[in-house]
């Protein structure tokens, strides 16, 4: 997992590949600067494996982390 993913105010979250034969761990990130984050919106990620790109909704995700002003604000309650 990449260290700098705190530094910029993203946040970062994690699906396997649905691709048979792979399941490879896929991680996006999402910008939170200016925007109103929309828990409707699919992640969108690509394969670093066999480079489909997919959407996971966000409920189906591996895992999510977000930074800590987030979690200090609630709004992640996992
Ligand atoms: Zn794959």
């Amino acid at each position: 997992m990449p260290d700098d993913w705190d530094e910029h105010d993203d946040i970062a979250a994690g699906s396997s590949c649905p691709m048979p034969n792979c399941g490879e761990l896929a991680v996006a990130y999402r910008s939170t600067d200016g925007v109103e984050r929309d828990h409707s919106e699919p992640w969108e990620f690509t394969c670093p494996r066999c480079g489909i790109d997919f959407t996971v909704p966000e409920d189906e995700l591996i895992f999510q982390s977000v930074p800590s002003k987030w979690l200090l604000a609630g709004v992640q309650a996992a």
